[in-house]
Protein backbone atom coordinates (compact mmCIF):
# COMPACT_ATOMS: atom_id res chain seq x y z
CA UNK A 1 0.00 0.00 0.00
CA UNK A 2 2.57 2.66 0.99
CA UNK A 3 4.62 1.85 -1.98
CA UNK A 4 1.64 2.44 -4.14
CA UNK A 5 1.78 5.92 -2.88
CA UNK A 6 5.65 6.21 -3.25
CA UNK A 7 5.26 4.77 -6.94
CA UNK A 8 2.10 7.40 -7.33
CA UNK A 9 4.81 10.39 -5.62
CA UNK A 10 7.25 9.54 -8.13
CA UNK A 11 4.75 9.65 -11.29
CA UNK A 12 3.98 12.95 -9.92
CA UNK A 13 7.52 14.03 -9.83
CA UNK A 14 8.17 13.07 -13.49
CA UNK A 15 5.16 14.97 -15.13
CA UNK A 16 7.46 18.00 -15.32
CA UNK A 17 8.94 16.74 -17.95
CA UNK A 18 6.29 15.69 -20.21
CA UNK A 19 4.96 19.46 -18.94
CA UNK A 20 8.64 20.48 -20.91
CA UNK A 21 7.92 18.62 -24.10
CA UNK A 22 4.59 19.60 -24.92
CA UNK A 23 4.15 23.39 -26.04
CA UNK A 24 1.78 24.65 -23.34
CA UNK A 25 2.53 28.36 -23.04
CA UNK A 26 4.71 29.32 -20.25
CA UNK A 27 2.45 30.46 -17.42
CA UNK A 28 0.39 26.72 -18.08
CA UNK A 29 3.89 25.07 -18.35
CA UNK A 30 5.37 26.60 -15.09
CA UNK A 31 1.92 26.19 -12.90
CA UNK A 32 1.02 22.50 -14.03
CA UNK A 33 5.03 21.45 -12.90
CA UNK A 34 4.66 23.47 -9.95
CA UNK A 35 1.78 21.39 -8.53
CA UNK A 36 3.14 18.15 -9.78
CA UNK A 37 6.44 19.14 -8.04
CA UNK A 38 5.08 20.13 -4.52
CA UNK A 39 2.15 17.30 -4.54
CA UNK A 40 5.04 14.92 -5.28
CA UNK A 41 7.41 15.29 -2.89
CA UNK A 42 4.57 15.98 -0.47
CA UNK A 43 3.31 12.17 -1.68
CA UNK A 44 6.78 11.04 -1.05
CA UNK A 45 6.82 12.30 2.66
CA UNK A 46 3.54 10.68 3.06
CA UNK A 47 4.63 7.19 1.47
CA UNK A 48 7.61 7.13 3.59
CA UNK A 49 5.98 7.89 6.73
CA UNK A 50 3.24 5.54 6.12
CA UNK A 51 6.08 2.54 4.78
CA UNK A 52 7.55 3.28 8.25
CA UNK A 53 4.35 3.49 10.35
CA UNK A 54 4.66 -0.42 11.18
CA UNK A 55 7.97 -0.45 13.28
CA UNK A 56 5.85 1.90 15.71
CA UNK A 57 3.25 -1.09 15.71
CA UNK A 58 6.38 -3.92 16.33
CA UNK A 59 7.89 -1.35 18.11
CA UNK A 60 5.21 -0.90 20.95
CA UNK A 61 3.62 -4.65 20.63
CA UNK A 62 6.78 -7.02 20.22
CA UNK A 63 5.33 -10.83 19.11
CA UNK A 64 1.85 -9.71 19.69
CA UNK A 65 2.21 -8.07 15.62
CA UNK A 66 3.17 -11.80 14.26
CA UNK A 67 0.23 -13.40 11.85
CA UNK A 68 -0.63 -10.00 11.72
CA UNK A 69 -0.95 -8.58 7.85
CA UNK A 70 2.05 -5.71 8.93
CA UNK A 71 3.72 -6.60 6.04
CA UNK A 72 0.96 -6.08 3.59
CA UNK A 73 0.48 -2.71 4.29
CA UNK A 74 4.30 -1.71 4.58
CA UNK A 75 6.54 -4.61 3.12
CA UNK A 76 10.02 -5.52 4.20
CA UNK A 77 10.24 -6.46 7.97
CA UNK A 78 12.20 -4.17 10.75
CA UNK A 79 14.96 -2.93 8.71
CA UNK A 80 13.02 -1.96 6.22
CA UNK A 81 10.39 -0.02 8.04
CA UNK A 82 13.21 1.75 9.75
CA UNK A 83 15.36 2.56 6.52
CA UNK A 84 11.93 4.37 5.24
CA UNK A 85 11.68 6.46 8.41
CA UNK A 86 15.48 7.35 8.13
CA UNK A 87 14.77 8.68 4.54
CA UNK A 88 11.22 10.33 5.78
CA UNK A 89 13.36 12.19 8.37
CA UNK A 90 16.59 12.77 6.34
CA UNK A 91 14.14 14.04 3.41
CA UNK A 92 12.28 16.45 5.76
CA UNK A 93 15.33 18.08 7.32
CA UNK A 94 16.78 18.61 3.54
CA UNK A 95 13.32 20.30 2.13
CA UNK A 96 13.64 22.67 5.16
CA UNK A 97 17.10 23.41 4.42
CA UNK A 98 16.63 23.59 0.87
CA UNK A 99 13.93 26.08 1.80
CA UNK A 100 16.38 27.85 4.34
CA UNK A 101 19.21 28.26 2.06
CA UNK A 102 16.82 29.84 -0.80
CA UNK A 103 15.29 32.54 1.57
CA UNK A 104 19.41 33.20 2.51
CA UNK A 105 20.25 33.57 -1.38
CA UNK A 106 17.64 36.00 -1.46
CA UNK A 107 18.49 38.25 1.07
CA UNK A 108 22.36 38.58 -0.04
CA UNK A 109 20.78 39.53 -3.15
CA UNK A 110 18.57 41.92 -1.96
CA UNK A 111 20.05 45.75 -2.03
CA UNK A 112 19.55 48.07 0.83
CA UNK A 113 18.95 51.30 0.38
CA UNK A 114 21.62 52.97 1.61
CA UNK A 115 23.93 51.08 -0.71
CA UNK A 116 21.88 51.82 -3.45
CA UNK A 117 23.74 54.99 -5.89
CA UNK A 118 20.41 55.97 -6.34
CA UNK A 119 16.52 55.03 -5.47
CA UNK A 120 13.48 55.80 -7.48
CA UNK A 121 10.15 54.59 -8.16
CA UNK A 122 8.98 52.80 -11.23
CA UNK A 123 5.23 54.01 -11.89
CA UNK A 124 4.35 51.21 -14.51
CA UNK A 125 5.27 48.52 -11.71
CA UNK A 126 4.56 50.72 -8.92
CA UNK A 127 7.60 49.30 -7.01
CA UNK A 128 10.95 50.67 -5.83
CA UNK A 129 14.45 50.70 -8.26
CA UNK A 130 17.43 50.63 -6.40
CA UNK A 131 20.65 51.79 -8.82
CA UNK A 132 23.50 49.46 -8.03
CA UNK A 133 26.91 51.57 -8.74
CA UNK A 134 28.34 48.91 -11.11
CA UNK A 135 29.91 48.79 -14.61
CA UNK A 136 27.92 45.19 -15.69
CA UNK A 137 24.75 44.61 -16.95
CA UNK A 138 22.53 43.63 -14.41
CA UNK A 139 18.65 43.43 -13.80
CA UNK A 140 16.87 41.63 -10.98
CA UNK A 141 13.65 41.41 -8.60
CA UNK A 142 14.48 40.94 -5.06
CA UNK A 143 10.44 39.84 -3.31
CA UNK A 144 9.39 39.33 0.07
CA UNK A 145 8.28 42.39 2.69
CA UNK A 146 11.09 45.04 1.09
CA UNK A 147 10.85 44.07 -2.38
CA UNK A 148 12.60 45.98 -5.35
CA UNK A 149 14.13 45.77 -8.81
CA UNK A 150 17.89 46.01 -8.90
CA UNK A 151 19.74 47.24 -11.49
CA UNK A 152 23.06 48.23 -12.75
CA UNK A 153 24.48 51.97 -13.47
CA UNK A 154 26.11 50.03 -16.64
CA UNK A 155 22.51 49.22 -17.94
CA UNK A 156 21.14 52.21 -17.73
CA UNK A 157 24.22 53.38 -19.86
CA UNK A 158 23.47 50.59 -22.51
CA UNK A 159 20.22 50.66 -22.53
CA UNK A 160 17.66 52.71 -25.01
CA UNK A 161 14.63 54.24 -22.50
CA UNK A 162 12.08 51.98 -24.59
CA UNK A 163 14.38 49.18 -23.61
CA UNK A 164 14.62 49.76 -19.84
CA UNK A 165 11.26 50.62 -19.73
CA UNK A 166 10.44 46.84 -20.96
CA UNK A 167 13.43 45.29 -18.63
CA UNK A 168 11.48 47.00 -15.60
CA UNK A 169 8.05 45.94 -16.67
CA UNK A 170 9.37 42.27 -17.25
CA UNK A 171 11.00 42.30 -13.67
CA UNK A 172 7.84 44.07 -12.34
CA UNK A 173 6.23 41.12 -13.90
CA UNK A 174 8.06 38.68 -11.70
CA UNK A 175 7.51 40.68 -8.44
CA UNK A 176 3.19 40.96 -8.83
CA UNK A 177 2.95 37.20 -10.60
CA UNK A 178 4.99 35.99 -7.53
CA UNK A 179 7.61 34.10 -9.96
CA UNK A 180 9.70 33.52 -6.64
CA UNK A 181 7.35 30.77 -4.97
CA UNK A 182 7.65 29.02 -8.58
CA UNK A 183 11.72 29.60 -8.77
CA UNK A 184 11.73 28.29 -5.19
CA UNK A 185 9.98 25.31 -5.98
CA UNK A 186 12.24 24.96 -9.06
CA UNK A 187 15.53 25.20 -7.56
CA UNK A 188 14.03 22.16 -4.75
CA UNK A 189 13.20 19.99 -7.46
CA UNK A 190 16.78 20.46 -9.08
CA UNK A 191 18.25 19.65 -6.10
CA UNK A 192 16.12 16.71 -5.23
CA UNK A 193 16.21 15.17 -8.73
CA UNK A 194 19.54 16.74 -10.43
CA UNK A 195 21.03 13.66 -10.07
CA UNK A 196 18.77 11.91 -12.68
CA UNK A 197 20.18 12.66 -16.64
CA UNK A 198 17.90 14.52 -18.29
CA UNK A 199 16.55 16.74 -15.56
CA UNK A 200 18.74 19.45 -15.29
CA UNK A 201 17.61 20.58 -19.01
CA UNK A 202 14.10 20.03 -17.94
CA UNK A 203 14.69 22.50 -15.22
CA UNK A 204 16.15 24.86 -17.29
CA UNK A 205 13.42 24.61 -19.75
CA UNK A 206 11.05 25.63 -16.97
CA UNK A 207 13.43 28.62 -16.05
CA UNK A 208 12.91 30.06 -19.16
CA UNK A 209 9.39 29.56 -19.42
CA UNK A 210 9.67 31.56 -16.18
CA UNK A 211 11.39 33.92 -17.95
CA UNK A 212 8.91 33.89 -21.14
CA UNK A 213 5.90 34.02 -19.04
CA UNK A 214 7.35 37.54 -17.25
CA UNK A 215 8.27 39.05 -20.68
CA UNK A 216 4.40 38.06 -22.36
CA UNK A 217 2.84 39.35 -19.28
CA UNK A 218 4.89 42.94 -19.29
CA UNK A 219 3.97 43.14 -22.90
CA UNK A 220 0.48 42.24 -22.74
CA UNK A 221 -0.07 44.43 -19.79
CA UNK A 222 1.80 47.70 -20.71
CA UNK A 223 1.37 47.22 -24.38
CA UNK A 224 5.38 47.53 -25.06
CA UNK A 225 6.55 45.95 -28.63
CA UNK A 226 8.36 42.92 -28.83
CA UNK A 227 11.60 44.42 -29.52
CA UNK A 228 12.09 46.08 -26.42
CA UNK A 229 12.33 43.22 -24.78
CA UNK A 230 14.78 41.53 -27.66
CA UNK A 231 17.03 44.74 -27.18
CA UNK A 232 17.50 44.28 -23.72
CA UNK A 233 18.02 40.49 -23.34
CA UNK A 234 20.60 40.96 -25.68
CA UNK A 235 22.19 43.81 -23.55
CA UNK A 236 21.84 41.56 -20.72
CA UNK A 237 23.24 38.24 -22.74
CA UNK A 238 20.17 36.37 -22.42
CA UNK A 239 18.77 34.77 -25.80
CA UNK A 240 15.11 35.99 -26.78
CA UNK A 241 13.16 35.90 -29.45
CA UNK A 242 10.05 38.42 -30.52
CA UNK A 243 8.02 35.56 -31.26
CA UNK A 244 8.41 34.28 -27.54
CA UNK A 245 7.78 37.85 -26.15
CA UNK A 246 4.15 38.50 -28.34
CA UNK A 247 0.84 36.06 -27.49
CA UNK A 248 0.54 34.13 -30.68
CA UNK A 249 -2.55 32.82 -31.43
CA UNK A 250 -3.96 29.93 -29.74
CA UNK A 251 -5.12 26.64 -31.84
CA UNK A 252 -7.98 24.27 -30.66
CA UNK A 253 -5.01 21.50 -30.48
CA UNK A 254 -3.21 23.73 -28.12
CA UNK A 255 -6.30 24.16 -25.58
CA UNK A 256 -6.73 20.30 -26.01
CA UNK A 257 -3.09 19.34 -24.93
CA UNK A 258 -3.22 21.37 -21.76
CA UNK A 259 -6.57 19.82 -20.97
CA UNK A 260 -5.42 16.74 -21.48
CA UNK A 261 -2.61 17.33 -19.32
CA UNK A 262 -4.42 18.90 -16.57
CA UNK A 263 -6.82 16.28 -16.51
CA UNK A 264 -4.08 13.51 -16.46
CA UNK A 265 -2.51 15.63 -13.38
CA UNK A 266 -5.91 15.57 -11.64
CA UNK A 267 -6.52 11.76 -11.93
CA UNK A 268 -2.75 10.93 -10.67
CA UNK A 269 -3.56 13.24 -7.51
CA UNK A 270 -6.72 11.58 -7.07
CA UNK A 271 -5.15 8.23 -7.40
CA UNK A 272 -2.99 9.55 -4.66
CA UNK A 273 -5.54 11.16 -2.31
CA UNK A 274 -7.65 7.93 -2.23
CA UNK A 275 -5.06 5.33 -1.81
CA UNK A 276 -3.28 7.49 1.18
CA UNK A 277 -6.79 7.56 2.90
CA UNK A 278 -6.88 4.06 2.11
CA UNK A 279 -3.54 3.08 3.46
CA UNK A 280 -4.27 5.65 6.47
CA UNK A 281 -7.61 3.63 7.41
CA UNK A 282 -5.86 0.35 7.12
CA UNK A 283 -3.25 2.05 9.83
CA UNK A 284 -5.82 2.82 12.26
CA UNK A 285 -7.71 -0.67 11.93
CA UNK A 286 -4.21 -2.15 12.42
CA UNK A 287 -3.59 0.04 15.32
CA UNK A 288 -7.13 -0.70 16.68
CA UNK A 289 -6.84 -4.38 16.05
CA UNK A 290 -3.51 -4.26 18.60
CA UNK A 291 -5.36 -2.48 21.85
ZN1 LIG B 1 13.53 37.58 -15.56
Amino acid sequence: MSLSIVAIGVLLLSLPALAARLTLGPATQVRLTCVSVTSGIATLGVGAVLAASPLVMWWRHGDEIQGMSVSQFSPGGPWAWAAAGILAALGSIWCLDSVRRTYNMRRQAALPRWAAASVERNTDADVEVRVADVATAIAFAVPGRDHHIVISRGLTEQLTPDALRAVLAHEGAHLRLRHDRHLLVLSTYSRFWGWLPGVASVVRAHRNAVERWADADAAHTYSLPAHDFVDAHTTLCQPARAADVGQPAKSADHWWRIAAVWSLLAFVLLLGGLTTMHAINEAGALLAALH
